[in-house]
């Protein structure tokens, strides 16, 4: 049985996983409104991949006993400058998340949940994979001109 401070510490990763999803989709729509039909289709994706990470939440908390619970979600931002200004946000947010699960896992320690850590830390090494490739991304796009960038778009197209 998963304790009442993990619980609630759970449901709030899953609003924050939420919210993450209604960013990137936001910024999908903006990438397809700018032409961006390539990013566009990639963020599309990695809104999908935000809300099976709140799924993912959501099941383990239910097989531990834990009741998970879909809240109200904030409004996200819209409208950026630029493609790279897309990318340098997604680069800082996924910092941002890498934090807060950081701070479940010292939840989880701080409760003596060793099961928890466990399945916690697959979302530690999950965050490292979205922070590089998101750095990947941004370094690619700082770098290219507008040629180069329409080929960056047409390779993400095919994610
Ligand atoms: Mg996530």
């Amino acid at each position: 049985m998963i304790s009442e401070k993990l619980q609630k510490a759970f449901n709030d990763q899953i609003t924050a996983e939420l919210w993450s999803s209604n960013l990137y989709l936001q910024m999908s729509f903006y990438l397809a409104k700018e032409g961006w039909d390539g990013f566009a289709h990639w963020m599309l994706k990695q809104a999908d991949e935000e809300r099976e990470h709140a799924v993912s939440l959501a099941n383990y908390l239910t097989k531990r006993g834990g009741v998970a619970k879909v809240t109200m979600i904030d409004v996200v931002p819209d409208g950026w400058g630029d493609v790279k200004a897309v990318f340098s946000h997604v680069y800082e947010h996924e910092c941002h998340v890498s934090r807060l699960i950081d701070d479940l896992v010292d939840v989880a320690s701080a409760e003596k949940d060793k099961a928890t850590q466990d399945f916690l830390w697959g979302f530690v090494r999950e965050q490292v994979e979205e922070e590089a490739t998101a750095q990947g991304i941004l370094d690619k796009v700082s770098k290219l001109g507008d040629a180069g960038l329409v080929a960056l778009d047409e390779q993400l197209g095919r994610r």
